[in-house]
């Protein structure tokens, strides 16, 4: 069988490059449904882009590569595209944008339009080995048992990285780059819950607070979430892409600054009340418990002096950590590292070494925040091939 090109993975970014590469395009995907990630993400709703959008909300070893995708695929030509096939969305925060009714109206989305340039898609498919002859891609395809032999032009891997083995990810995206000689940054798990060798936590499970989590220099004002491991919720989410084994974080719990003013003025106005009472107006009450080992919380409010009170809002500000290590790929939202962009055009994400290979989506080295980033770049990626697949 000849085609012209064939995208491994039916997933956001090679759904989105099978709506724009032309005429002869075939993607095959060894699971039972496409988009299986977008229909459990946002918790069913899909947080398919983000308003603000630009190339400081992503993580690589370039961080100019992905400013050319994200430049002329945006996050308001998805909007449109949205738009267009009347799917109704709202702001959730943040810029971050959600349907209103189901993350499976982007995936019906996807589907008509590559219906509408006449893509075909195989489900239940395997890829077995690959060939190269100096033009074209060899390869061969398992399917209800049978090997098929398909010729292709183009072969694009959209096979996505190792997050949720259990949601289909195998890693293949990285067999083929090293088949191929295109080198790979180290994978590792990002927007991921960050794990402790103890279970200091587990009084605390399911209590959540809004903070500043900080590591390596960067920092996210969201929400923290204790957790019977360890910690999770957005702003750890966030900062576990940035950190390393080893290195500790920074929880801010007073992340406005404003905790020393407010308890100041408490002392003026409820002074008989013990200063656990008075924190727990302002923390999680199980929170405030917890810290009581660790800080000095006991008596009134008014026998704090100024100098006791700065020192708590102090601690309060400045409270490290040192993760053990985190949930991993099982429950981590994505893969950081993958194909290094040095390796491809940032234009058209075809690879320098080989003409016609190609690497979209998650499966190289460009890693969103959480907050429909990471869908962003599989748009912006995979129209970017799909365009230059289209135009050569
Ligand atoms: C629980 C969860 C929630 C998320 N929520 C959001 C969100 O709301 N917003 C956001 O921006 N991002 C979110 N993400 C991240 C987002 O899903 C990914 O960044 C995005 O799906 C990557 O697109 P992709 O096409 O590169 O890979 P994928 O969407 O993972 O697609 C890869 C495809 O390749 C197939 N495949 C893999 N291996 C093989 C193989 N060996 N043979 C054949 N086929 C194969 C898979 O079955 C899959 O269909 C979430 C991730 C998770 C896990």
């Amino acid at each position: 069988m000849k085609i012209e090109t064939l995208i491994i993975g039916a997933g956001a970014a090679g759904m989105m490059c099978a709506a724009h590469a032309g005429r002869g395009v075939l993607v095959v995907d060894h699971a039972k449904a496409p988009g299986e990630k977008i229909r459990i993400s946002g918790g069913g709703r899909c947080n398919f882009t983000n308003l603000h959008t630009s190339p400081a909300n992503f993580i690589s070893q370039n961080k100019h590569f992905s400013k050319s995708a994200l430049g002329r695929y945006t996050q308001w030509d998805f909007i449109a595209l949205v738009d267009q096939h009347r799917i109704a969305w709202h702001e959730k925060t943040l810029g971050q944008l959600f349907c209103d009714d189901s993350a499976k109206d982007i995936i019906a989305m996807l589907r008509a339009e590559m219906d509408k340039a006449g893509a075909q898609l195989w489900l239940h498919t395997e890829v077995g080995e690959i060939g190269h002859d100096g033009t074209h891609f060899q390869v061969t395809l398992i399917r209800d048992g049978r090997h098929i032999q398909v010729e292709t032009k183009n072969l694009v891997v959209a096979c996505g990285g190792k997050s949720i083995p259990k949601m289909g990810a195998t890693g293949l995206g990285y067999q083929i780059a090293a088949q191929f000689g295109v080198p790979v940054v180290t994978p590792r798990p990002g927007l991921v819950p960050l794990t402790f060798s103890d279970e200091r936590f587990k009084p605390l499970a399911g209590v959540a607070t809004p903070a500043r989590v900080s590591t390596q220099g960067v920092s996210f004002d969201e929400a923290v979430l204790f957790t019977h491991r360890g910690l999770s919720g957005p702003a750890v989410l966030q900062v576990s892409s940035y950190w390393h084994e080893s290195v500790p974080i920074q929880i801010n719990l007073n992340p406005m600054g404003d905790l020393f003013g407010a308890l100041q003025s408490h002392r003026q106005s409820d002074g008989r009340k013990a200063l656990t009472t008075v924190l727990g107006l302002h923390l999680p009450a199980r929170l405030v418990d917890f810290l009581r080992a660790d800080l000095p919380l006991e008596g009134n409010i008014a026998d704090q002096s100024d100098s006791k009170l700065k020192a708590l809002c102090d601690a309060l500000s400045a409270w490290s950590l040192m993760p053990a290590g985190s949930e991993g790929y099982r429950t981590a939202e994505v893969t950081l590292g993958g194909v290094d962009t040095d390796a491809l055009s940032s234009k058209t994400m075809e690879t320098k070494a080989v003409a016609g290979l190609y690497f979209i989506g998650e499966c190289v080295d460009v890693t969103g925040w959480l907050g429909g980033y990471n869908f962003q770049w599989a748009w912006s990626s995979g129209w970017a091939a799909g365009q230059a697949i289209r135009a050569a």
